[in-house]
């Protein structure tokens, strides 16, 4: 009955209209700055047609204007679909003609491929351009909203096939907020410094914190690890989020030298990160927490406490409050402690579904949890350790074998620059593991053997290795082991 909630960003207005809400490339907005300007692109929105509930895609290249068409867009009462700018038009026309949004927000930098954009999808929607917005009169601020009201359709990373719509609700964004307070705690001039992609759930996860807490959000066009480094010496730069490969270019670019920081945490995700890269960060002085998350539960679902936890192979540290995380067998069956099967994920801040996909919300949202895809298992301390998507496990003769784990082992060889496995058929045991590895500078199989076969169980020791030049990864840097797989079937052809 009472599930309406004041609007964020006006209530920030009001009790702290000069605070600093954020900082970007090109811009610094107050509060106050950011809800007017939020309003005038409200304007032009609404002169476009747009009503509430209708969705609207964003295709910015700024940070400040993706920023400002994410408040714009709450204003309106509007869905929001991001679009990732890194996807190529096909698969973003693919994400277009399923959320069928009513209009597209784009930034001047962005404008020439929206255009190219709808020509690939065959739509033709009004490609409205957000810098015009601002020239608009203040339309009037929305007092309240429905915590069940749609936020935004975030699409998964299309790591294991096409991206799904992830539906996120305001509670959705309201808890994960929260609970991600009740973890790193709230500083009066906390600043969140952002150079990962706003698109994500990680960055979209990143403006609503602001907004709810009534803090300074930092977010970088594009990821520069020098100006990471940079940004990082301001004193009230407390937290910062990274993907793996960003915290590796982070370290490279500091060179050994002391790095000076004044955060509180430094967090780890969209993947697994390297043991061996985590101890790097430890050993530089920062507070690195490993976390495990995604778009579906809109964004962290678990991170590390402390560095012992951090150096185990696969943990993932322990659940925010607001997420319960257990772990089911095929049947169903909840599974105790040690034992590994699927992660399930229950709580409020669960998407409650995906966007036009009703068969895969029933395979995936069953009995009140969500089913992750993922394999893993919880400790007697109640620490997540992930093993790997289900659809990559190898059955190597009744053994499973995590392609996850084989990657982590070869990693940590000096000559192996980027490593992954999967399995292919083998007469004799069904499956048996294949790597496919980069490698800087002349190696051999044999000198490849002679490193992983000590270090590897028999049965998880690949069969086939094959050196290539780069692996394929998706926008966000992710492995994707369906493409590998498939390079391994064409060269069997042939
Ligand atoms: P799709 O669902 O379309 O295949 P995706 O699962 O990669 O793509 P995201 O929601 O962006 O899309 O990513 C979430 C996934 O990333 C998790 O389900 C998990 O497989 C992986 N992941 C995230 N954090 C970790 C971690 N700490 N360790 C291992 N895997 C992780
Ligand atoms: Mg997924």
């Amino acid at each position: 009955m009472y599930s309406s909630m004041p609007d964020w960003l006006s209530r920030q207005v009001q009790t702290q209209p000069h605070k600093q809400a954020l900082i970007a490339d090109d811009v610094s907005w107050t509060y106050h700055q950011l809800l007017h300007h939020s309003l005038s692109v409200k304007t032009m929105l609404v002169k476009a047609g747009v009503v509430p509930q209708d969705r609207v895609a964003v295709y910015c290249r700024k940070a400040s204007s993706f920023v400002l068409a994410v408040h714009a867009l709450m204003q309106s009462s509007a869905i929001l679909v991001p679009l990732n700018r890194k996807l190529p038009l096909s698969e973003l026309a693919f994400q277009i003609q399923d959320a069928q949004p009513s209009a597209i927000l784009v930034d001047a930098e962005q404008k020439e491929q929206a255009e190219q954009l709808m020509e690939a999808a065959g739509l033709q929607l009004p490609v409205l351009l957000i810098e015009n917005g601002l020239n608009e009169e203040e339309h009037v601020a929305r007092q309240s909203f429905l915590l069940t009201d749609k936020q935004a359709i975030i699409y998964t990373s299309g790591t294991t096939g096409l991206p799904k719509g992830a539906v996120l609700t305001y509670r959705s964004q309201w808890f994960s907020a929260v609970s991600s307070a009740l973890h790193f705690g709230l500083q009066k001039n906390d600043i969140w410094l952002m150079p990962m992609p706003l698109f994500h759930v990680g960055g979209l996860a990143s403006i609503l914190r602001a907004v709810i807490y009534g803090s300074t959000l930092w977010a970088q066009d594009r990821f520069v690890a020098a100006d990471v480094l940079v940004a990082m010496e301001n004193e009230n730069v407390t937290l910062l989020s990274l993907v793996p490969t960003m915290l590796q270019a982070v370290l490279q670019e500091a060179a050994g030298r002391p790095i000076v920081h004044h955060l509180r945490a430094l967090l780890v995700g969209g993947s697994g990160a390297p043991p061996a890269l985590l101890q790097k960060a430890l050993e530089a002085g920062l507070p690195v927490c490993q976390s495990f998350g995604m778009s579906e539960a809109n964004s962290t679902v678990t991170v590390t406490r402390d560095e012992q936890s951090l150096l185990l192979p696969g943990c993932a540290g322990q659940p925010l409050s607001c997420v319960q995380v257990a772990i089911f067998d095929e049947q169903g069956e909840q599974l105790p402690p040690n034992a590994s099967g699927e992660i399930r994920l229950a709580g409020p801040t669960m998407s409650e579904g995906y966007w036009n996909r009703p068969e895969a919300t029933d395979q995936a949202f069953q009995d009140g949890f969500f089913c992750t895809g993922d394999l893993g298992w919880i400790d007697e301390e109640g620490r997540l350790f992930v093993l790997d998507r289900r659809s990559d496990l190898i059955l190597v003769g009744g053994e499973n074998v995590y392609p996850a784990e084989i990657e982590r082992v070869l990693r940590g060889c000096e000559k192996i620059v980027d490593v992954g496995v999967i399995g292919i058929s083998d007469e004799k045991y069904g499956q048996v593991p294949a790597a496919f590895i980069v490698v800087n500078g002349p190696w051999t199989e044999a000198e490849f053997y002679e490193y992983a076969k000590p270090r590897l169980a028999t049965y998880q020791c690949p069969k086939v290795v094959r050196f290539v030049d780069e692996l394929p990864r998706n926008a966000s840097g992710k492995l994707l082991r369906r493409k590998l797989r498939e390079q391994w079937q064409m060269s069997e052809v042939r």
